[in-house]
């Protein structure tokens, strides 16, 4: 492969956040130009006038962006952009009347012609087709008007729409780097609209004229688009232009074998964003989205998936989405980053939480990263951490009842206060120590000790390591804590 040849787009319609699919798409552009030292193109189809918005338009470059999937040329920004190939975003290419001549020399050639149909015509068309059992394609009445039937349409105020001349025989072949031999009977396809009666180019025209005027070398898509390849390819032959290569990438069905869906959970970057997930465990997870190594990596390293990417480790058949190996996969993750990396990561979900971070006595990053290995969403930070943050704690009334009021507790309970009051470094090793042998020395067992220390310090029966975290608390606020649990043990004794 000629390397400083290969040029790719990721070409997403911003009718709405970006959702895994097309950020599956959007990656594997990106980690084929990086493989091959290509170049990467972020071009903007928005040429869907009633869906396309800018919030969506900003919402796809947040996601790609904090993905990690930095495009070099492109669309950079709802008013930047960057490369020689531009306007990126087709609605400003149509205001610059690129389209239009491309759509006068189809006309001029016979390739393309106007067609006033109504949309009850239409309707028509395809109730008739249906019945007579027979694909409901455009049946090219319009392809030959005279020019009285012109004058009268025109009369009638009707408003005509660009159709391309599809051939009528013959077939639209092409060799997918991904699926293999494709072939479709040119009687199978129809005379698509490439132009709308809004004067807006369609999808599948402007996406050939800026695929070609931007020499794109390689189509990678989802294989949704398979069916307007045919299309797209009798476009490319009327002008004569060279065809790209393509490459269709599988479908991905959610677990229960159906297509990926809102009824799966969450579709959206910016859900799982919100969620706790780390951009390079969406990066690996999608990834893996049909595609796969020889040796079948689960885990990559920083750098590994633009190295060893290659489009003929890509399936055909579907990629199943498995949101339990991705939380799997995102606890590996978190486990890999440093305790700075993990807190400027956590930061975002603990002041959501409402924690007050300048709250605690040891340094925060220390506190987040206590529980790193157990950590398998950044969202389950906050409810981890946040009794470092706090003065008062709520007991929770369940461990109140099952830990703190067995007979036992307020002898154990004023015991260790007098153990702790004695102890000068408050560590926890030496607290751990301690708090042993006072167990063993009144013929406790070491969890008859332990459960109710934690309940008292923290209120709840499950946390951190208890010395570790009686250690960050500070000697003063276990002993303060300590006293309030005796108090809710006595005052439900009397
Ligand atoms: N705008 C199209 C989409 O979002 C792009 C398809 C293509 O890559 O050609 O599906």
């Amino acid at each position: 492969m000629e390397n400083n040849k290969i040029r790719v787009r990721f070409a997403p319609s911003p009718t709405g956040h970006l959702h895994i699919g097309g950020a599956r798409t959007a990656l594997f552009n990106y980690l084929f130009a990086r493989k091959y030292n290509g170049t990467f193109i972020l071009r903007i189809e928005d040429t869907d006038e009633l869906r396309s918005t800018r919030e969506s338009m900003h919402s796809i470059f947040e996601s790609l962006k904090w993905l990690g999937l930095n495009w070099d040329e492109g669309a950079m920004s709802e008013d930047d952009e960057k490369g020689d190939y531009g306007p990126y975003i087709q609605s400003k290419r149509e205001a610059r009347g690129i389209y239009k001549k491309y759509v006068d020399f189809l006309i001029e050639k016979g390739y393309a012609y106007y067609c006033y149909c109504t949309p009850e015509e239409l309707e028509e068309m395809r109730k008739k087709a249906t019945l007579e059992k027979r694909p409901p394609r455009y049946d090219g009445r319009c392809r030959n008007l005279t020019n009285e039937q012109i004058e009268k349409f025109r009369a009638e105020g009707r408003k005509p729409v660009i159709r391309f001349k599809m051939p009528d025989d013959g077939v639209t072949e092409w060799n997918d780097l991904i699926h293999g031999h494709l072939s479709f009977e040119n009687k199978l396809l129809y005379d698509f609209i490439m132009i709308k009666a809004s004067g807006y180019p369609t999808y599948n025209f402007a996406c050939v004229i800026d695929d070609h005027l931007m020499e794109m070398s390689h189509i990678i898509r989802g294989d949704d688009h398979i069916s307007n390849t045919p299309l797209q390819i009798n476009l490319y032959k009327a002008f004569g232009w060279k065809l790209p290569e393509f490459a269709h990438l599988s479908m991905i069905l959610g677990p229960d074998g159906s297509r990926l869906s809102k009824r799966h959970g969450a579709t959206s970057v910016g859900e799982y964003r919100k969620e706790g997930y780390l951009p390079n465990t969406m990066k690996n997870y999608l990834a893996l989205l049909g595609w796969s190594t020889k040796d079948s990596q689960q885990i990559f390293e920083v750098g590994e998936l633009e190295e060893k990417f290659s489009l003929d480790g890509c399936q055909k058949n579907p990629a199943i989405f498995d949101p339990v190996k991705l939380k799997w996969m995102n606890g590996e993750y978190i486990r890999k980053l440093s305790k700075d990396q993990l807190f400027d990561y956590a930061i975002p979900f603990i002041k959501d939480a409402g924690i007050d971070l300048s709250k605690s006595r040891v340094s925060p990053v220390e506190i987040v990263a206590l529980e790193q290995e157990k950590y398998k969403l950044l969202s389950d930070i906050p409810k981890l951490v946040d009794f470092f943050f706090i003065d008062e704690i709520n007991y929770n009334p369940d461990a109140v009842e099952k830990v703190l009021k067995k007979p036992e507790v307020l002898k154990i309970l004023s015991g260790i206060k007098a153990v702790y009051t004695s102890i000068d470094d408050f560590k926890d090793t030496v607290i751990e120590e301690k708090t042993r042998a006072f167990a063993k020395e009144n013929g406790y067992k070491a969890g008859q000790v332990f459960h109710p220390l934690r309940v008292s310090v923290s209120g709840r029966t499950e946390g951190p390591t208890l010395f570790k975290m009686m250690e960050y608390f500070g000697k003063d606020l276990v002993i303060k804590r300590i006293d309030e649990a005796l108090k809710i043990v006595s005052d439900s004794l009397s």
